[in-house]
């Protein structure tokens, strides 16, 4: 009978026995003593109430109600007194490589929402194409949103993009917002930029025309950090950032960012020695700390992936994504007081197939490695599943990817680690195909989800 609650409520304990809930029920109680998130659930013979101190824990709730419903309409007796684990439970979409409809990214964040995800981390802009609508810089919308032909292998030549504008976007964050659920918009730099360069090209170093990329590849038309033009545009794009994304979290990108134009850059060689820098690496912290900085001065957070670390920086400087940290410095950053969210590649990186990546090894993630301090297990904020979409070209093969390996990520999250033993998890996660099918997310097949 709860065989459907995923994920798994902190404390279940069932009464025995179901029945129907009354018109009126469950009776709404606030509870200023529970958790924010945090919600107590009692069903008895006698009464049904829903005890929350806050919208989303009362959002909580009833998302766990209706996955107790049975088929006959009945609820189980029991009695569930819940609350996360951790506070950040997010996804991430790709919307540069390929781009989805208004209404697909809808439907996606209606089924995160019915497993307790919070935070919608949107991968807004790339080399392979701008997707957010800047209204002081209209080439991006008309020129960087665009590349010559589908490619990422797709030899149709015609021309592809897209681009949100603003009242989309303002009407995904109001979707997200009756869901509980933060958007967090990605402004990837200073790399991952040739689609903007392309539309602004005094931004790079050498200031050429460069194509928008349309393959995998990580592109070496970067942002010139020796020119303060570069910092007028970027400010510029976080004003309207700003003004436009209600939540506290900006990501900035700062993954992959190949130092060879900067090598050979008078400008950036110029401002590395003005500042007293060893190099180009500790140039990518210079950006990063001066954008950082940008942020904060307008009562934001930044967030980074891993790589802006390798410049060292102070635990209050940025958040950081941890996916690729080959040089263990994540660890040592929250050792230190650093937040950081758990994003690994082997393990909730959803656009690897399910060879590489099978719904096990995602059920599997210790977020809270021994290599962290006690100290250091407190700054993990929680963690994050992306959807990268160089081979996702369709909303299909996207919910084929993420489904049910993004349900892993949700009890990972809420839970805190594995709940449940893993053919249990398994079941209850094949329990929700026809919920998710209802409203047009399919599932990958059962047999698909752990291959030999
Ligand atoms: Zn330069």
């Amino acid at each position: 009978m709860f065989s459907n609650l995923l994920p798994c409520p902190a404390h279940l304990k069932p009464l025995g026995g179901s029945r129907a809930l009354a018109k009126h029920e469950p009776t709404l109680l606030n509870d200023p003593g529970l958790p924010a998130e945090g919600y107590r659930l009692s069903i008895t013979a006698d009464e049904a109430t829903l005890a929350y101190s806050t919208d989303a824990g009362k959002f909580y709730g009833l998302q766990t109600l209706l996955q107790l419903r049975q088929t006959d309409g009945t609820v189980p007796l029991a009695l569930i007194e819940d609350a996360p684990a951790f506070r950040w439970r997010g996804f991430m979409i790709d919307s540069s490589r390929h781009i989805q409809t208004v209404e697909e990214i809808k439907t996606f964040i209606d089924a995160a929402s019915r497993f307790k995800l919070n935070v919608f981390h949107w991968h807004l802009c790339d080399d392979p194409g701008w997707r957010l609508e800047v209204e002081r810089y209209p080439r991006l919308a008309e020129v960087a949103a665009y590349r010559d032909g589908w490619g990422f292998g797709n030899d149709n030549p015609e021309r592809y993009g897209g681009c949100f504008t603003k009242a989309q976007i303002r009407d995904i964050i109001d979707f997200c917002a009756a869901r509980h659920i933060t958007v967090v918009p990605e402004f990837d730099i200073p790399g991952h930029s040739s689609a903007l360069i392309h539309a602004y090209p005094h931004l790079s170093c050498t200031g050429d025309d460069v194509a928008v990329l349309k393959d995998a590849c990580v592109s070496d038309n970067v942002l010139c950090p020796g020119k303060e033009t570069t910092f007028d545009f970027c400010e510029g794009v976080l004003e309207e950032i700003i003004d436009l994304f209600p939540g506290q979290y900006i990501h900035i990108g700062g993954d992959e960012v190949p130092k060879d134009s900067w090598d050979a850059c008078p400008l950036c060689q110029k401002r590395i020695a003005d500042e007293g820098l060893a190099d180009s690496e500790e140039l990518q912290g210079y950006f990063t700390k001066r954008i950082a900085a940008f942020i904060k001065s307008h009562g934001k957070t930044p967030i980074g992936w891993n790589e802006v670390l390798n410049a060292g920086l102070d635990p209050d400087d940025v958040v950081v994504c941890k996916w690729h940290d080959d040089r263990s410095r994540c660890d040592d950053f929250a050792n230190r007081g650093g937040k950081i969210i758990m994003e690994e590649t082997k393990h909730v990186y959803l656009d690897y197939d399910y060879h590489r990546t099978p719904l096990q090894q995602t059920y599997r993630y210790n977020l809270l490695p021994d290599s962290l301090t006690a100290a250091g297990k407190q700054n993990v904020l929680g963690i994050e599943a992306p959807i990268w979409t160089e081979w996702v070209e369709t909303f299909r093969r996207m919910c084929y990817m993420c489904f049910p390996r993004l349900l892993a990520a949700a009890e990972l999250g809420w839970y805190g680690k594995a709940a449940t033993d893993y053919p249990d998890f398994k079941a209850r996660a094949e329990a929700q195909r026809s919920a998710l099918a209802a409203i047009g997310v399919e599932m990958a097949p059962l047999s698909d989800w752990d291959p030999e």
